[in-house]
């Protein structure tokens, strides 16, 4: 028998169970090393990390730390499209890209922003050495598509480990030009090297929106036939690009890849946990 759903059943808001995400493997800061003024490599390690593949490029992995104030980790519970502490509250969890996982010794980096606020950013910057965590993942990374003639990469400051890796993973014979917006001079920092790519660094003047300096280098950057976008960085940026690229440019969906990595004025713990 058919059940007919009223209007609210059927409106946007109702919540669409998700497949639970990979279960979290529990790790500890080995170290913490500065890479720029603006970065940081946390280094995690712990045997939980152990068939912990990341094939791709571009990967992700969620970073679940204490609760603020907590020196102890809670695993949270799945509950259909969230993860929730057993006390209902939502966990410390923020994306961000791994680096492959590195077996002897078994270790795991991550590059993180250091940014005006945040509970990650925060952490990174003070973390110390034997401070729990925990890692779900990994995620979908970037497949190079092996007909692609060029590639355009766009991204801010926390694209910078994807970029890196893209760098080192493109074919060498195909031209890639390289936009990086940062919001400080300080934010420069060398890149893998890649023949063909040239790379552009974008400053941001002081107040600008994050994201304008990074959306005009895409309106202006040529793009030769058969090329391949690939950009990330603040949400709203993002969606000024897909724009330009599907609706004003006619690129096909299926050659970009465009993710919103965070949101301006908005903390990732005011968002259902992202998908990976
Ligand atoms: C697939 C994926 C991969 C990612 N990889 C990385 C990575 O390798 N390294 C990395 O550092 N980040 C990465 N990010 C982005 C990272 O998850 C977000 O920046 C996250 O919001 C940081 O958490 P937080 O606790 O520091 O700040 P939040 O608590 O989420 O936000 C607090 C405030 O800071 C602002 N904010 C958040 N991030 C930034 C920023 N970068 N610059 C300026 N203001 C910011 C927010 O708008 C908010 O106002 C990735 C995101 C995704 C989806």
């Amino acid at each position: 028998m058919l059940v007919a759903m009223s209007p609210r059943e059927r409106s946007p808001t109702t919540v669409r169970a998700r497949r639970e995400p990979p279960r979290f493997r529990l790790v500890a800061v080995r170290r913490v090393v500065p890479v720029t003024p603006r970065m940081v490599r946390v280094t995690l390690t712990g045997h939980e990390l152990e068939g912990l593949t990341v094939e791709h490029p571009a990967a992700s992995v969620r970073l679940l730390l204490p609760s603020p104030g907590a020196q102890e980790l809670v695993i949270p519970s799945w509950h259909g499209n969230e993860f929730l502490l057993p006390d209902g509250r939502r966990p410390v969890l923020r994306t961000l890209t791994p680096r492959p996982v590195d077996t002897e010794p078994l270790e795991l980096d991550l590059d993180i922003v250091i940014h005006d606020d945040g509970a990650v950013s925060e952490w990174a910057a003070a973390a110390e050495p034997g401070e729990p965590a925990a890692i779900s993942g990994p995620g979908r990374g970037y497949a190079i598509d092996p007909d692609a003639h060029a590639f355009l990469l766009a991204g801010d400051e926390t694209a910078i480990p994807a970029i890196s890796q893209l760098l080192e993973t493109l074919p060498a014979a195909r031209p890639v030009q390289l936009y990086i917006e940062i919001a400080h001079p300080d934010a420069r920092l060398p890149l893998p090297a890649h023949p063909r790519a040239t790379v552009e660094w974008c400053d941001l003047p002081p107040g600008a929106t994050p994201g304008d300096v990074l959306v005009a280098a895409v309106r202006n950057a040529d793009l030769a036939p058969g090329t391949r976008v690939w950009a990330a960085g603040e949400a709203a940026a993002m969606q000024r690009i897909r724009r330009h690229l599907f609706v004003e440019r006619g690129l096909p969906r299926a050659h970009a890849t465009v993710r919103g990595y965070w949101k301006h004025g908005r903390s990732a713990d005011t968002r259902t946990t992202p998908e990976p």
